[in-house]
């Protein structure tokens, strides 16, 4: 049975898919019974889903566009 501090060492190969069949058994049964681990996990998903729509790094004309268009400190 995992505990709550497997879940979390696994949690991100869980959400890419990169988990045994066994682990990933495992790691979705203590799921059903831990609503604290369900919510880490669906944080997880979205900071994942989140990082996915960045456009990083942001290229040099685009910076320099966003600067532009700041008002200088006094
Ligand atoms: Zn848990």
């Amino acid at each position: 049975m995992l505990m709550c501090r497997d879940v979390l060492a696994m949690g991100s190969d869980y959400i890419d898919d990169a988990l045994t069949p066994r682990e990933r058994r495992s790691l979705r049964l203590h799921l059903l019974m831990c609503r604290h681990c369900r919510r880490y996990v669906r944080s997880l998903r979205l900071v994942a889903a989140t990082a996915g729509q960045l456009p990083l790094p942001a290229p040099e004309a685009r910076v320099l566009e966003i600067l532009s268009v700041i008002p200088p400190t006094e």
